[in-house]
């Protein structure tokens, strides 16, 4: 991947420090050998402000403006690694778009990524990013993801990073049998929670403690 964007004072020492990112991403306990590998190869600090470049590879969640934050690089794994962890998704839909970093991590690995976001213009900095980056699979829309993209549905895959209180049905309805939906969910206390759509029905898994920016209604233009 091209990191040829104009900084290139960052990113000449860049992948020396997201080796050690990727070396304590397995050390938490990080498995999935394509997360870490795309993982190492993704110039986070593309997805900040230039003031906050080089926090890039520490591991929190950062200031991306309109109160919103990048996800810690534990938290992008271990979601991306809970999404594919029946092995390959074809269509994945993605509800927070944010910085993009996420979206870049995902379309790398899945054959196509939706993703969505509610704030105008976080998604138009995410998409030119992404541009630059030459991901070309992904497909953008400015709605609010609650209520899932149904044009394209069933998804193998859905990857939601804001917190709602409780699932959204929309979401759950727009997997495809077999599909995993990875989704925070909670107040002021949240826990991940992986659905998984059966023949029959649905079945959850609850997993690690997170704290994500809430879900929020609406769009803002
Ligand atoms: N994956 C992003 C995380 C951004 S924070 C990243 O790593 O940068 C969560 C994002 O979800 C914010 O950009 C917020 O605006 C967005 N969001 C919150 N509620 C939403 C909704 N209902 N629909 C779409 N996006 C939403």
């Amino acid at each position: 991947m091209s990191e040829d964007l104009g900084r290139q004072g960052v990113g000449m020492t860049s992948l020396r420090t997201r080796e050690r990112m990727v070396r304590r991403l397995r050390e938490q306990g990080i498995r999935n050998a394509e997360v870490l590998e795309v993982m190492r190869n993704t110039p986070r600090h593309l997805f900040l402000d230039e003031a906050l470049a080089q926090r890039a590879y520490e591991d929190s969640a950062l200031p991306i403006g309109h109160s919103q934050t990048i996800s810690q690089p534990y938290i992008v794994a271990r979601m991306t690694e809970l999404l594919l962890a029946d092995g390959h998704c074809d269509e994945v839909l993605e509800i927070g778009t944010g910085s993009g970093y996420q979206t870049a991590v995902l379309a790398q690995l899945v054959g196509r990524v939706y993703t969505t976001e509610r704030i105008r213009a976080l998604q138009t900095m995410a998409r030119k990013r992404l541009y630059s980056l030459r991901l070309r699979n992904i497909n953008y829309q400015h709605c609010d993801g609650a209520m899932g993209w149904d044009t394209h549905a069933p998804y193998g895959g859905i990857l939601c990073t804001a917190a709602p209180e409780e699932i959204p049905r929309d979401l759950r309805d727009q997997l495809a049998p077999g599909g995993r939906l990875v989704i925070p969910v909670g107040g002021d206390i949240q826990y991940l929670q992986v659905v998984r759509r059966t023949e029959s029905g649905f079945e959850v898994e609850i997993t690690d403690p997170v704290r994500f920016v809430p879900l929020c209604s609406g769009i803002v233009r």
